[in-house]
C-alpha cells in the first residue's frame, strides 16, 4: 500500500534526474534569495551553475545550527512573511531557538510526506490516530496532524502529557493508531496497568509511530510486547520539515527517506567528506522543494548509516539504520567514546530489569566515573538481596564485554526515576559542577 506510488516506486534513475533537476533550481533559489548562502558560496568562489550533477554537491558549503542561531529570527527566510503560513521552533536549551517558517506549499510537502509514512505502516481513513506528540512550536504534533488529515484517518489531538486522559481516550475512542516518544509508550502502558488496572495490551492499539529521541530495537520489542502493537520509527528535525523526514514501512528494516523532497549524505563528522553506502557517518540534508527557509547541506549531527539493497516493501528509497544519537550526545569517558544507545541496548538484554534507566557521569577525583541507574523488575524487586546482588554484578560484566569499559551499575526500585512525557533525559553529566 502506498500513499503515491508513482514516486515511491519510480526507477532509481528517474528518481535521481528529478533530483538533479530540484538540486539545481533550489541551489538557485537559496543563493539569490538568502544573504546567508550567497556570501557562503561567494567565500568560496562557487556559483549555483557550478553544481552540473548530484556529486558536485560536495562543492556546496555545510550548514549548521549555529549559523541558524546566528540569524535569529528570521535570516534563513526565502520569502516574505507575508507569504510564510506557519512558524515553528526548536526549544533552544542551548542558544538561541533555530525559527522555521513555512509557506503554505511548505505544508502541503510536510502533509505528503507524512501520509507517506503512515501510510507505510498500514494507516487508513478506518484507523483512530491519537497523536501524543506536543502541539505548539514543537513540529511533532502538527506533522503528524497533517499526514493523518490527508489520509483521512481520525484523528484524537491529544497532544503530549495527561496521562490518565489519554489512558481514557484510547479505551474510550478504540485508538489504533498512537504516535509519541518512546519513553511516553512505555510510560503509557505503565500508568495503564499499575495506576487504572488496564491491561495495555487488551486496548485496540495496532500499531505506533514513535520518535523525537533515541531508542533501541530491545527498546521496541518492549513497547510492542506490553501493547500488543507494532512499533515504527519516525525521523524528522524542525530545520529540514519536522517528523516525515524519513519512516519506517512495515518491513521494519530501516527508515525510507522520502528523497524527491531531502537529499541525504553521510559525512565523515571529522573531516565532511562523503562516506561509502553502510559506513556509520553524520546524516546531512538539502531540502529540494522547501519555499520558506531552503536547507543546503545541513548537518543533523544524528549519526547513522545507509542501509545497503532495496526493501522488501517495494519502495525505491533509500534506507538508513535507526539514529544511533545525536554526535553531541557522545560520551566521552577516561578516553573512550560510547553512546546511551550502547547502554540501553546492553541494559535490556539482561532479564530482570525495566526500560527505565539513567546514565550519571561524575569525576570526584580528577578522573571520569559512569554509573547507570536502572529499575529493577517487579519479581526481582522482591528477590532475595544476594539475588540482587548477583544480577547487579552480572549487568556490570555484560556491560564491560559489550562496551569495553567498566560502568558501575545501581539497581533502584521499581518506579524510582522520573518518567517523561516527552524527550526523555537518559544522561546528567554532573562533572563540570565539582
Ligand atoms: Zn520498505
Amino acid at each position: 500500500m502506498y500513499w503515491n506510488k508513482e514516486v515511491e516506486t519510480m526507477p532509481r534513475e528517474k528518481l535521481r534526474e528529478l533530483q538533479l533537476e530540484r538540486l539545481k533550481k533550489i541551489v538557485k533559489y537559496a543563493y539569490e534569495r538568502v544573504p546567508f548562502y550567497r556570501k557562503r558560496f561567494d567565500e568560496k568562489g562557487i556559483k549555483p551553475e557550478d553544481i552540473q550533477k548530484l556529486e558536485d554537491i560536495r562543492y556546496i558549503p555545510f550548514t549548521s545550527k549555529a549559523d541558524l542561531r546566528e540569524v535569529y529570527p528570521f535570516g534563513m527566510f526565502a520569502r516574505d512573511l507575508s507569504e510564510i503560513v506557519e512558524i515553528h521552533s526548536s526549544s533552544g536549551t542551548t542558544g538561541k531557538p533555530v525559527v522555521m517558517g513555512y509557506t503554505l506549499r511548505d505544508i502541503e510537502v510536510w502533509k505528503e510526506v507524512m501520509a507517506r509514512s503512515l501510510v507505510a505502516i498500514g494507516v487508513t481513513r478506518e484507523d483512530i490516530i491519537q497523536i501524543a506528540y506536543g502541539y505548539g512550536l514543537f513540529t511533532g504534533g502538527l506533522g503528524f496532524h497533517y499526514g493523518a488529515l490527508a489520509i483521512g484517518a481520525t484523528i484524537v489531538p491529544a497532544s503530549a502529557g495527561n496521562t490518565r486522559r489519554q489512558i481514557e481516550l484510547m479505551k474510550d475512542f478504540g485508538t489504533t493508531v498512537l504516535c509519541c516518544t518512546p519513553s511516553y509508550a512505555l510510560y503509557l502502558a505503565e500508568y495503564a496497568r499499575d495506576e487504572m488496572g488496564i491491561d495495555p495490551s487488551k486496548l485496540k492499539l495496532r500499531a505506533g509511530s514513535f520518535g523525537a529521541e533515541m531508542w533501541t530495537e530491545e527498546m521496541r520489542k518492549e513497547i510492542e510486547n506490553r501493547f500488543g502493537l507494532q512499533a515504527h520509527n519516525v525521523y524528522g528535525l524542525t530545520e529540514i520539515i519536522g517528523p516525515g523526514v524519513a519512516h519506517e514501512c512495515m518491513a521494519q528494516d530501516g527508515l525510507h527517506i522520502w528523497e524527491d523532497h531531502f537529499y541525504p549524505e553521510i559525512i565523515d563528522p571529522e573531516t565532511g567528506e562523503p562516506l561509502p553506502e553502510g559506513e556509520e557517518g553524520e546524516l546531512v540534508f538539502t531540502t529540494l522543494t522547501k519555499e520558506g527557509v531552503p536547507m543546503l547541506r545541513f548537518r543533523t549531527r544524528d549519526i547513522t548509516a545507509f542501509k545497503p539493497g532495496m526493501c522488501s516493501c517495494g519502495r525505491i528509497a533509500l534506507r538508513i539504520e535507526r539514529i544511533r544519537g545525536r554526535s553531541d550526545d557522545m560520551i566521552k569517558v577516561r578516553g573512550v567514546m560510547l553512546f546511551p544507545y550502547q547502554i540501553e541496548k546492553a541494559l535490556l538484554e539482561v532479564q530482570g530489569v525495566e526500560p527505565h534507566y539513567q546514565i550519571i557521569l561524575t569525576r570526584p577525583h580528577h578522573l571520569d566515573e559512569i554509573e547507570v541507574q536502572v529499575e529493577m523488575s517487579k519479581e526481582t524487586f522482591s528477590d532475595e538481596v544476594k539475588e540482587i546482588e548477583n544480577l547487579r554484578r552480572k549487568l556490570e560484566k555484560h556491560l564491560e564485554e559489550t562496551i569495553g569499559i567498566r560502568i558501575k551499575v545501581t539497581l533502584v526500585e521499581p518506579k524510582s526515576l522520573p518518567r517523561s512525557e516527552g524527550k526523555a533525559k537518559r544522561v546528567i553529566d554532573k562533572r563540570g559542577l565539582a
